[in-house]
């Protein structure tokens, strides 16, 4: 099977994305797209969103799941329930919590993200001035080591945006292959998946996540790919797909999934 995959979407109820499941799928379908996953932040432990701009209301999972479920009824494209879930080691009992209550209201595809290093979102444009207080290496292997034990986990079904932290451009003037071979090893470890991001285009650093020598490694590591536009409005659907789709070929990649949920994956040809 050939066609385009978004599989990163947001909608207006994390509180800092525009549009509906409804709009969103409406712009996916316009584009001709195969395939889209429904990706919203599952909510955050209590404390972490005051403000309620990162992630869905802690009870709006089974209104979103519904909402989602509704239109891939109508759609002529494959539309998958899934969510955006948050790993956060020093509140691990209530992000398992969460995502349990994710799999009771059916939703059975997770992306994993690492958006927090303790309590400071690194990837918040609000908070992007403690990027000063820290040195950039260290940060990015406090990164890197999180988002391994993540990759690890065998909670997750795709590890989302995997160099987030370069999302500001803040790259280490270092030698990065030791924590690339180490992010392809947890990933291949789990038989986890990866999105090939094209946010990253979008933001300061404007590159794909991952970067080049970054997904050189998942794929000589055989870790699967799927591709994501993580989009915000409806107009970010299928965002610059074809560069990311592009890069994975280039890299060695073949085929590009969409998962299912329960480890099943559909493949389509690159
Ligand atoms: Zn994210
Ligand atoms: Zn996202």
């Amino acid at each position: 099977m050939r066609g385009m995959i978004d599989c990163h979407i947001h909608t207006a109820r994390c509180g800092h994305a525009f549009g509906s499941v409804a709009e969103m799928v409406a712009a996916a379908e316009s584009l001709g797209l195969a395939a889209v996953a429904l990706t919203e932040h599952l909510p955050l432990p209590s404390g972490l969103d005051p403000a309620g701009e990162y992630a869905m209301g802690a009870d709006e999972i089974g209104e979103y799941a519904r909402e989602v479920l509704e239109v891939a009824a109508d759609s002529s494209i494959d539309v998958i329930l899934a969510a955006e879930a948050d790993w956060i080691p020093s509140r691990a009992a209530e992000c398992e919590a969460i995502r349990n209550r994710a799999h009771e209201a059916g939703i059975h595809v997770l992306l994993g993200s690492v958006h927090f290093l303790d309590d400071w979102a690194f990837d918040d444009p609000s908070l992007v001035s403690r990027w000063d207080e820290n040195e950039v290496l260290s940060v990015w292997e406090r990164y890197f080591d999180e988002w391994c034990l993540a990759a690890a986990s065998g909670y997750f079904d795709v590890m989302a945006h995997p160099d987030l932290v370069k999302k500001f451009g803040h790259v280490p003037l270092a030698d990065l292959s030791d924590i690339y071979q180490r992010a392809a090893e947890a990933a291949a470890s789990s038989g986890v998946m990866i999105e090939v991001s094209t946010a990253g285009l979008r933001k300061p650093i404007g590159e794909l996540y991952p970067g080049t020598d970054l997904l050189a490694a998942f794929a000589n590591a055989g870790v699967p790919a799927t591709t994501s536009s993580d989009s915000h409005a409806p107009f970010e659907v299928g965002y610059r797909l074809n560069e990311a789709v592009h890069a994975m070929h280039e890299a060695g990649y073949r085929r590009v999934g969409l998962p299912l949920g329960g480890g099943e994956v559909r493949w389509y040809d690159l």
